[in-house]
């Protein structure tokens, strides 16, 4: 059949994720599946009460635009005693359809036409495109390997009056780096006397390793005056599936946020609400979580310390990068493509993080698994 030419795409360098791309590889190949980043264990049981208490009361409807006022509160509590930041539920808090949702949101809110948006590479996927479908410009930093820190005179050589946003991310997916006081200092300092506004991805707040203390912009009230905050429930309550988090930002900001926001979402699961907004009173489901995953890092690199990979354990997030470099020379996506396939084991390859696709043969590994998983995992690994 012949179509008519109705498709100029949007996104022209944008294929599917590479997270939908090693899933599908990992279930086609029976293998198992480190890559994308979710839990292989159920989510705490009573989170699931609180849902179906929820449901059968009736709480099955719309909820309010900009979230259930209940959740908000206690976000605004929770920040408060973290970061020592004062949001209003009322109007510097929105609950979202999950992190991306937010991102998308926050940089549709505010970047026009050639506007420029600075972001670090390796990067997380879903932030240039939306720069892009927005008429903005990418204007790309490296974070370099091994250890991936940003480089503040690289940050200043590259701002000038077009520069609208700088998006920063930490704990940093895909490498489990994390930003120090002293760089989001720098940042404070570098933006200050500026009109950049900041989106700072902090959805792995809660997941932080050997003692490290999250340094959200909420700490720095310069920084916090010209930040969207985004987080995810997801993350940190085992429930990626349910799609839900939060943006919060000061109301000059947010009530921007929330104009786009109601039209593309305009509001989150209702139910799920409810049961979190009860949920985060135990401050210990939160708190617990970096403890959690610091003993599934330190047990699987462990297991893998008799390997060929070469590794820095991570600072944060539930990934760890191996490097390979000692085994084999090939492109990091075949690479990867070639271990779900041969070995059964699936992972994400860290070039397709860089818009120039560099390749430093490293691999990311999800260690948000059973400890069943992480023993057949380490097992292959140790064979290769
Ligand atoms: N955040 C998840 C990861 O980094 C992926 C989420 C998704 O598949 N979009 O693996």
């Amino acid at each position: 059949m012949n179509f008519p030419n109705l498709v100029s795409s949007k996104l022209p360098n944008s294929g599917t994720t590479i997270f939908t791309v090693m899933s599908k590889l990992a279930s086609d190949n029976n293998a198992i599946n480190l890559s994308q980043g979710f839990p292989d264990f159920n989510c705490n049981k009573d989170l699931i009460s609180l849902v179906n208490k929820n449901m059968e009361a009736g709480n099955n409807q719309y909820a309010p635009m900009s979230g259930i006022i209940g959740l908000r509160e206690m976000i605004a509590q929770k920040t408060e005693e973290l970061y020592g930041a004062k949001y209003n539920p009322d109007t510097e808090i929105t609950i979202t359809a999950g992190g991306t949702q937010a991102i998308f949101t926050a940089i549709s809110a505010m970047v026009k036409e050639s506007d420029e948006v600075i972001i670090f590479e390796p990067c997380y996927d879903c932030y240039q495109p939306a720069i892009e479908l927005n008429g903005g410009k990418t204007i790309y930093l490296q974070l370099k390997a091994p250890d991936y820190r940003i480089n503040w005179d690289d940050v200043k050589k590259v701002i000038n009056h077009r520069t609208k946003m700088i998006i920063i991310n930490t704990p940093h997916n895909p490498t489990g780096s994390i930003m120090t006081k002293e760089d989001l200092q720098m940042l404070q300092k570098i933006t200050s006397n500026t009109d950049i506004v900041i989106i700072s991805d902090e959805v792995y707040e809660h997941i932080i390793f050997d003692g490290n203390q999250h340094q959200s912009v909420a700490r720095f009230p310069k920084l916090a005056e010209r930040s969207f905050i985004i987080s995810s429930f997801g993350k940190t309550f085992h429930t990626t599936g349910w799609k839900i988090g939060y943006c919060v930002a000061p109301k000059n900001l947010m009530a921007e946020f929330r104009k786009v926001h109601q039209f593309l979402v305009f509001s989150a699961n209702t139910p799920i609400q409810f049961a979190l907004a009860e949920f985060l009173k135990v401050k210990s489901h939160y708190l617990e979580l970096s403890s959690f995953y610091q003993n599934k890092r330190d047990y699987f690199i462990n297991n893998i310390k008799g390997s060929k990979f070469d590794f820095i354990p991570a600072s944060g997030t539930y990934f760890q990068l191996l490097n390979y470099k000692s085994i084999s020379k090939e492109k990091d996506t075949n690479y990867a493509s070639r271990l779900t396939k041969e070995f059964g084991i699936a992972s994400i390859p860290i070039s397709v993080f860089y818009h120039e696709s560099v390749d430093n043969h490293v691999l990311r590994f999800c260690f948000a698994k059973k400890n069943e998983t992480l023993d057949k995992a380490a097992e292959i690994l140790c064979k290769i």
